[in-house]
């Protein structure tokens, strides 16, 4: 599974537990992307 970093958009292979960060700029929103069609998500 791949995932995408929320805030610059670098691909994260693989993530370990307890350690979700971007490896590029250290963000901590790491989104899933396996699905191709994206799904929207609002949090109000
Ligand atoms: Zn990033």
């Amino acid at each position: 599974m791949v995932y995408k970093c929320g805030k610059c958009g670098t691909e994260v292979p693989s993530i370990e537990e307890g350690l979700v960060r971007c490896p590029n700029c250290g963000y901590r929103i790491i989104y899933k992307t396996r699905d191709p069609i994206a799904k929207t998500i609002k949090v109000e």
